[in-house]
C-alpha cells in the first residue's frame, strides 16, 4: 500500500494474509473463508454484492480495500481455441497469459515476472530484458480474468481452468514469496481448488530456491534442462554455470523425496536444430536421467525474429523422441498451439521496459546473486 489514502488489494491474498486483514478490522477469521468464496470461487470483485455481510462490514471494505485485476488491453482466440490476453500493469508494461484448451483439460500458462533476467539463449522472454516481478495480485489477476472470460463462473458448478503451468513470462523461483502465496491461492480449497498434481511451476534450475520450495509447498515441478551435458547448457540456459546439471538433478531428487505422494518430474527440453537434437544427443539425455523419476517434454523451438535458431525436422523430432521411448521414458512432443496469435512456448513477450544494466545482464553467472526483487546481479 503506497501513500495515506492507498486501498489494500484483497486479490492475490491467501487465506492466512485475509484472516490478519479480517483481524486487524477487529473481525472474525471465518470472513477470511467468506470473501474467498466470493472472491476466487465466483469471480465478485463489488463488496455490495457480498450479501453475508453485514452492510457495515462491506462499507468498511469499500473504505480500506479493493479487489483490483490487471487491465486487459488485447485479447484474442485462436483457431484451435487458445485464448491470450494481454495484460498492462502497474508501470505501464504489459505481461502476457495463455489458455490452451486440449480433450476436456483447460492449461493456464501464467507469468511470473516482467521478463526474465536469466537470458537464455532461445527464449524471447529473456532477450527482453527484465523489469520487475509480479505481485500476487498480478499473478492470480491473470486466473481471475481468464476464468471470467467464459462469462460468470461458479467454481462449484464448472471449471475451465483445470491446469496451471507457471510457464509464462519469467523465472518464478526469482519471485518466491509472490508465486508460493499465488500456489496456496490457487490450490485452497476456497481458492481456485486446483490439485497440486496439476499445478506446476516451472524453473531454469535455481537450486536454493528449488530446495526452499520443497519446504514450504507441495506443487509439481518442471525443470528446462534443454541440453544433456553442462558445457552445451552453459550457452543454452547461462544460470547453468552457476548451478550444473548434476547439482540441478540432485535438487529434482531431493524434492521429489518431500512429497507425500509418488510423482515425477516434468523434464523439458526445446529441441533446436542443429544444436540439441541429435542421436547421440537424445542417448546423452537418456542415460542423465536414468535415475530421476520423471517424464521428458520435447518442445520443437518457436521461433522468434533475430533468434539465430531452427526448429528441426518432423523426422528429426520423432527420432529423438523414439530414442527416449524405446528406453522407457514417457516422452512427448508439444504440439504447438496458438502459434497463429504468437502464443506459443517461448514467443511470450508482452512489453518489457529492461531495467537491467547491460552490464549486468552479461556478468559471468558464476557469482551470481539474486535480490528479493528478483534481479539478478553480481
Ligand atoms: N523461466 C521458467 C518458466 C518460463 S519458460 C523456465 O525457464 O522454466 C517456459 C518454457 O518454455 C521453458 O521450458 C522454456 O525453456 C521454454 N521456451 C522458452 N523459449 C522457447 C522457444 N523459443 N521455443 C520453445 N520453447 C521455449
Ligand atoms: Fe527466463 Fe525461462 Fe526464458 Fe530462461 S527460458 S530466459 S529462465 S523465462
Amino acid at each position: 500500500m503506497s501513500g495515506a489514502n492507498a486501498k489494500i488489494n484483497l486479490l492475490g491474498m491467501n487465506r492466512s494474509d485475509l484472516e490478519s486483514f479480517f483481524e486487524s478490522l477487529g473481525e472474525k477469521k471465518f470472513r477470511a473463508t467468506q470473501l474467498m468464496k466470493w472472491m476466487y470461487h465466483l469471480g465478485v470483485s463489488d463488496f455490495d454484492l457480498m450479501t453475508n455481510m453485514s452492510k457495515a462490514l462491506r462499507e468498511k471494505l469499500k473504505e480500506v480495500a479493493e479487489v483490483s485485476v490487471p487491465e486487459v488491453i488485447y485479447e484474442d482466440i485462436s483457431a484451435d481455441g487458445t485464448r491470450k490476453w494481454v495484460m498492462r500493469l502497474a508501470g505501464g508494461n504489459s505481461i502476457e497469459t495463455v489458455y490452451i484448451p486440449d480433450n476436456g483439460r483447460g492449461t493456464l500458462c501464467v507469468s511470473s515476472q516482467i521478463g526474465c533476467s536469466l537470458d537464455c539463449s532461445f527464449c524471447s522472454t529473456g532477450k527482453q530484458g527484465f523489469n520487475r516481478n509480479l505481485n500476487s495480485a498480478e499473478i492470480i489477476g491473470q486466473l481471475w480474468i481468464a476464468a471470467r472470460s467464459f462469462g460468470d463462473y461458479d467454481l462449484s458448478k464448472e471449471r475451465y481452468v483445470t491446469n496451471i503451468v507457471f510457464m509464462g513470462m519469467g523465472e518464478p523461483l526469482l519471485n518466491f514469496d509472490n508465486v508460493v502465496r499465488a500456489c496456496d491461492v490457487m490450490m485452497d480449497d476456497f481458492g481456485f481448488g486446483i490439485s497440486k498434481r496439476r499445478l506446476t511451476v516451472s524453473t531454469s534450475g535455481l537450486v536454493p530456491a528449488l530446495d526452499k520450495l520443497g519446504d514450504v509447498t507441495d506443487v509439481s515441478l518442471a525443470i528446462s534442462l534443454h541440453a544433456p551435458n553442462n558445457p552445451l547448457r552453459d550457452v543454452l540456459v547461462p544460470v547453468n554455470k552457476k548451478y550444473p546439471i548434476e547439482e540441478l538433478l540432485a535438487a529434482c531428487h531431493r524434492y521429489l523425496s518431500k512429497l507425500s505422494d509418488k510423482r515425477r518430474i516434468t523434464v523439458e527440453y526445446t529441441l533446436i536444430a542443429g544444436v540439441n537434437d541429435s542421436e547421440t544427443h537424445a542417448g546423452e539425455l537418456r542415460d542423465l536421467l536414468r535415475d530421476l523419476p520423471c517424464k521428458i517434454n520435447l518442445i520443437p523451438f518457436n521461433p522468434f525474429p533475430n533468434s539465430g535458431y531452427e526448429r528441426p525436422s518432423r523426422n528429426a523430432t520423432l527420432r529423438f523422441q523414439k530414442i527416449l521411448s524405446d528406453a522407457g521414458y514417457v516422452a512427448t512432443v508439444r504440439t504447438t498451439r496458438g502459434d497463429d496469435i504468437d502464443a506459443a512456448c517461448g514467443q511470450l513477450v508482452g512489453r518489457v521496459e529492461d531495467r537491467t544494466r547491460r552490464s549486468q545482464k552479461y556478468i559471468p553467472l558464476q557469482n551470481i546473486n539474486v535480490s528479493p526483487d528478483g534481479r539478478a546481479s553480481a
